[in-house]
């Protein structure tokens, strides 16, 4: 059976939204879009776009949209993202709502189901700090976490109201254990008749 889930995950900084999202991708057999692992791979990897973007990620500020629309279009233009893929950090504020739904509305396509992971913002600052302890992100300063946070209550959960007017946002509890959670996205997912394939 062919999977044909098209699906985001919009959660705060340290809601867990990476781990669950590649759970969920795995499941589904669809491929995970993460403009923030594409963004850090071609930083390592010393690319054009890697310089282009190392100073805006270290200061919590967000990507031009222009750029980050140009890399995400590019990625799902590959073969393994036709018939799914789990976006992850993409959109993150209205204007990339715009041009997602311009671009997959090109190809017939759009959104199946937006899955919000709510945790609330004390817990959420706790799960960066452990984050920042254990894998030094650049961006895991004081001042960047902030600035995210911010841009994340500012811009990025206000796309929920969007898409919650379209009738696909899932809001899933994301305290818990891991597959607690990842329990509770498949059953939202399954309700819609988006089940799993692997
Ligand atoms: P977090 O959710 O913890 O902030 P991400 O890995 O999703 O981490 O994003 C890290 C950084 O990558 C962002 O702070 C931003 O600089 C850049 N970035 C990721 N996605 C986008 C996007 N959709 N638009 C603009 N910038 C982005």
């Amino acid at each position: 059976m062919t999977a044909s889930a098209r699906l985001l995950i919009v959660g705060p900084q340290g809601s867990g939204k990476g781990t669950q999202g590649v759970r969920v991708a795995e499941a589904y057999g669809i491929p995970v879009v993460s403009t923030g692992d594409i963004f850090r791979a071609n930083i390592k990897g010393g690319t054009d776009l890697g310089r282009q973007v190392t100073e805006i990620m270290d200061r919590g500020d967000l990507v031009p949209d222009e750029l980050t629309g140009e890399i995400v279009r590019d990625r799902l233009s590959q073969d393994d993202a036709a018939d799914g893929f789990l976006l992850d950090g993409y959109p993150r504020n209205a204007a990339q709502v715009g041009h997602l739904d311009e671009f997959l509305a090109a190809r017939g396509e759009a959104l199946d189901a937006v899955i919000f992971l709510d945790v609330p913002r004390a817990e959420s600052i706790a799960r960066i700090s452990v984050r920042a302890q254990e894998q030094g992100r650049s961006d895991d300063t004081e001042e960047a976490i902030a600035k995210r946070l911010d841009i994340y209550e500012n811009e990025t959960a206000p796309i929920l109201a969007v898409y919650g007017e379209r009738g696909i946002v899932d809001t899933i509890d994301g305290v818990g254990s891991l597959d607690e959670i990842f329990t509770r996205i498949t059953a939202a997912l399954s309700a819609r008749g988006l089940v799993a394939t692997v």
